[in-house]
């Protein structure tokens, strides 16, 4: 819009590398008067990744969980510059980032390199593979859009495969055998999200391969969620139990075959299981830039998790860069709710800074003033004291800042059959809670939390719609 400020040369450039949970939640709390912002993503909206599970099997639609970070940055002060670019490399040192515009379609020119004052480094996770062989061919992954966009023309094509006539028994069992490896939120979440699918839809439209779906959840530790108290772990277990979802704890995979998933299992023996769709959710790693910038600091990036940061979330070994989100390795759990509240406290810890750094010229100003006064009204030299005075408390309250804290509001977890699952603190304590009622509330958090209206109407539309008339079977592609 015409009333929000230009860039300003005279300001500090921060750019923003990344769309998601940690990013979005800076520049929504950020005061551009401050700053020039340069946001620079590989896609150019926010995705609330807690839904993408029911996106994969088609309970929510894609457009109903993403918003535009152009949407985010409209009523800033300072117009903020989006580029629809990927990070290729951050040379600290420089102060400089290479972008490029990876995308189909790409204009004359798509490669630059550009200068910062001040670097907020917010680009995730990449799925963690382990180098296991065969992952990345033959595997879904639930990680961004496309990858939920995927899965759910996946499931689709394998049972359509598995009504091809004249299939044999084993045949049609291996297409419809699913498989999800890890037993983290990811892997859970979407086994129940497949289970309503079957519960649902699959009995109407294919009764005669609905009892033929299978799915299995695969985990290494001895059991699934192990960041949820004891109860609801149990509790999700005999859930899974009741819905037919096998769960194979202490059973790591080792391979990845075209038809085929290798597994040591809990007795310590190979195994190979059939399948028609895997789906991989083993956790985290580093993104390949995020190991590039640990390279380049190597005394002090020594965590192979991700980048180390101090209680100011600034990077160490660095001056002028932050990180925050899933890049980093901290003492938090990689979520949302993390990278939320660090994007939030680095927002205002910019402007105080901003503040602080106004003030301090300031009082130079003043100070300069008051010594270089010739000889005059003792009125005038009062005033400036006073004004001296007032701006040193200003500058005294800004320059106390504070350290990241975090404070955890609980964790949430949908596992199927309108059934989800809540960690929540109580006072000093912990209430689990497990069920329908906890089902409502997931839904209702989840509705509030969404960035936008347009957001919670397009989510509760598409569950009303999913009601009314169940899930969309066909396939688009
Ligand atoms: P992301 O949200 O992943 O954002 C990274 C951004 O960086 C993206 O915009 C990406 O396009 C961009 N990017 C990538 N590479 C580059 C590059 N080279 N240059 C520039 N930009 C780049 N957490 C919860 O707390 N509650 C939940 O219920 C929950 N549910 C989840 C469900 C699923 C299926 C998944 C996968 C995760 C879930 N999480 C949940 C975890 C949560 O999504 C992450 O912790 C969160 O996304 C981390 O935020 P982030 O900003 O660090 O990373
Ligand atoms: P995760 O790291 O939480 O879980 C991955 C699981 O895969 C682990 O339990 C691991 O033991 C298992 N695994 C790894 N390699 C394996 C192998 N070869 N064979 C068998 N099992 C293997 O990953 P996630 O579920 O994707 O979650 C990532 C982050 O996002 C976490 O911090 C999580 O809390 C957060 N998240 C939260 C929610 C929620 O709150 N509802 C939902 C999704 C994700």
């Amino acid at each position: 819009p015409a009333w929000q400020k230009p860039f300003d040369k005279d300001k500090k450039t921060v750019v923003i590398l990344g769309s998601g949970w940690a990013a979005t939640s800076m520049l929504k709390n950020m005061d551009t008067e401050e700053y020039n912002v340069v946001l620079v993503s590989p896609r150019n909206y926010f995705l609330f990744t807690p839904l993408l599970p029911s996106v994969a099997v088609g309970t929510l639609e894609p457009r109903s969980v993403i918003q535009s970070t152009r949407y985010v940055a409209r009523h800033k002060a300072r117009r903020v510059s989006i580029y629809e670019a990927e990070a290729l490399k951050v040379d600290p040192h420089a102060k400089q980032v290479t972008i490029a515009d990876l995308s189909d379609i790409k204009g004359d020119v798509n490669n630059m390199t550009i200068p910062y004052d001040i670097l907020v480094y917010a680009v995730g996770a990449e799925t963690q593979t382990f180098g296991i062989p065969g992952v990345k061919e033959h595997s879904c992954f639930l990680k961004e859009l496309p990858d939920a966009e995927k899965l759910r023309e996946r499931v689709m094509d394998c049972i359509e495969s598995a009504a091809f006539p004249d299939q044999s028994e084993a045949e049609v069992d291996r297409l419809m055998h699913m498989i999800v490896v890890g037993g983290g939120p990811t892997g859970v979440e979407f086994s129940g999200e497949l289970h309503d699918f079957i519960k649902d839809d699959l009995r109407s439209w294919y009764p005669e391969l609905a009892d033929k779906l299978k799915i299995t959840l695969v985990e290494a530790l001895p059991n699934v969620l192990p960041m949820f108290s004891r109860e609801l772990i149990q509790y999700t277990e005999s859930t899974f139990k009741e819905q037919n979802i096998e769960v194979l704890t202490k059973t790591m995979v080792k391979e990845v075959k075209d038809k085929t998933v290798v597994v040591k299992n809990d007795k310590g023996q190979i195994e190979e299981l059939p399948y028609g769709l895997l789906v991989w959710a083993a956790g985290n790693v580093s993104r390949p830039i995020t190991r590039d910038l640990m390279a380049q600091l190597p005394q002090h990036q020594t965590n192979r998790r991700g980048l180390l940061v101090d209680d100011y979330l600034r990077l160490l070994g660095v001056n002028d860069v932050y990180a925050i989100g899933d890049c980093t390795a901290t003492s938090y759990a990689p979520t949302a709710q993390v990278a939320t509240q660090q994007g939030r406290y680095l927002a205002r810890l910019l402007g105080q800074i901003a503040k602080k750094e106004e003030l301090e010229t300031k009082l130079a100003e003043l100070r300069g003033e008051r010594s270089g006064l010739p000889e005059g009204p003792e009125g005038k030299v009062k005033n400036n004291a006073e004004e001296i005075e007032s701006v040193v408390k200003q500058l005294n309250k800004a320059s106390k800042i504070r350290p990241f804290h975090y404070s955890h509001q609980g964790s949430l977890a949908y596992i199927g059959s309108d059934k989800a699952i809540a960690d929540l603190p109580f006072f000093n304590g912990n209430f689990a809670s497990g069920g329908v009622a906890t089902f409502l509330f997931w839904r209702s958090a989840y509705v509030s939390s969404l960035f936008s209206l347009r957001n919670r109407t397009l989510v509760m539309s598409d569950w009303l719609k999913v009601k009314l008339f169940g899930r969309d079977v066909s396939r688009e592609s």
